[in-house]
């Protein structure tokens, strides 16, 4: 009789797969410190919270659990295509941007191909391809970002998908709307390029790309968009991909039906209502972040220029040490090591209160080390 191996019966690109690290959840730090009072900079949510349109729409909804919610979305997908001048039908929703971000390597992945990201680029594009036992091509950054003209000479008759992110996590790094349409019309029409604007909201409206009107240019690109950044709703999993229309007839033909939760549904709807809402996440976050450089700049510390909610900064040879004692202060950030970043950690723009409280840390962290 064998013995029943687990790991040896799995598929082999599961086999070696390490599991997605989230950043650390404050029950978590609360348990293992026994402190309290934690500000979490981690992961890159709204700090604002969540919209009082997006409170009010779910207490409607609580009542109606008990039915399956609309495996279509109809709703969501009409508002979507109202705001952005798109087609329902080019529309995939998703249970967050994960999930379309595997629904298209499913869709167009074998083991065969090889799928090309940047260097420090989002963690999910390497997960998502060795999942299926696809070949990940990881290309050499440069100044931290995407190296475009290194990624297009990496295509080989064995590519099959290229992921940008545009601004990318966790360097903040942006390409500009001329790069990003040379790259995708040089892009053969056989390679799905798949283009994640997480931050999109946070990126200033007179330098975002036209990405959804490009996908009736080029058939091959696909845009993923999630409701988990400056839409404030990462705890419910919302997130869509807009695309060519058979793409996505053939992305939902994978798609489990009810990817998307009623309370997900209902929540998206009323947050894409609340223009008010994100142009104050907006607007918390561009202070933020200005205060966070000028923080840096003061104290000599060099750091990534970041067009998302959340910056990228170098704190040296100690930097583990440095993710510790701010932990142990109460301060969640999120160290970078498996970006392949291991002198950075990356910090999510707070509340100004949540941001005094880092800076408070890391001045004591300073100080105590200088005093031995
Ligand atoms: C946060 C993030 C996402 C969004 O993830 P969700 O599954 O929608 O919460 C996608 N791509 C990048 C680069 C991100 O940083």
């Amino acid at each position: 009789m064998q013995e029943f191996d687990a790991a040896s019966l799995a598929l082999p690109g599961i086999r070696e797969l390490q599991p997605y690290q989230a950043g650390k959840p404050i029950e978590e730090v609360e348990r293992e410190l026994g402190i309290s009072n934690i500000v979490k900079l981690a992961s890159n949510e709204n700090p604002l919270g969540v919209s009082h349109l997006v409170k009010e729409a779910l207490t409607d909804k609580i009542n109606s659990l008990a039915r399956y919610p609309d495996a279509n979305g109809f709703y969501l997908k009409q508002a979507l295509a109202q705001k952005f001048a798109i087609d329902t039908n080019q529309i995939t929703l998703g249970n967050g941007s994960n999930d379309v971000l595997e629904l298209l390597a499913r869709t167009y992945v074998t083991d065969h191909h090889e799928v090309i990201f940047s260097q420090h680029a989002f963690v999910v594009y390497p997960l998502v391809t060795k999942a299926i036992g696809a070949t990940p091509v990881a290309v050499t950054a440069k100044e931290y970002g995407h190296d475009l003209d290194a990624m297009l000479a990496a295509i080989t008759d064995k590519t099959r998908m290229i992921f940008v992110a545009n601004p990318n996590n966790p360097t903040g790094t942006f390409l500009s709307t001329e790069a990003l349409e040379s790259f995708i019309a040089n892009v053969p029409k056989n390679i799905l390029v798949v283009l994640d604007e997480a931050y999109y909201e946070y990126v200033p409206s007179d330098v975002r790309a036209p990405s959804f009107s490009w996908v009736n240019t080029y058939p091959n690109l696909v845009v993923t968009r999630t409701f988990s950044k400056a839409y404030g709703l990462a705890g419910l999993r919302a997130g869509y991909a807009v695309s060519n229309a058979k793409v996505a007839d053939l992305m939902n033909r994978i798609r489990q039906p009810f990817n998307m939760n009623e309370l997900a549904l209902t929540a998206a709807m009323a947050a894409l209502q609340d223009e008010a809402f994100l142009q104050n996440s907006v607007q918390v976050n561009a202070e933020g972040m200005a205060q966070i450089t000028a923080f840096c700049d003061a104290r000599g510390l060099s750091y990534i220029p970041s067009h998302g909610n959340f910056i990228t900064i170098r704190f040296g040879a100690n930097s583990a040490e440095i993710n510790q004692k701010l932990l142990e202060k109460g301060v969640i950030v999120r160290p970078v090591a498996g970006y392949e970043l291991p002198e950075h950690l990356r910090v999510s723009i707070g509340l100004p209160e949540e941001m005094d409280a880092f800076y408070r840390a890391y001045d004591e962290i300073v100080a105590e080390a200088q005093h031995g």
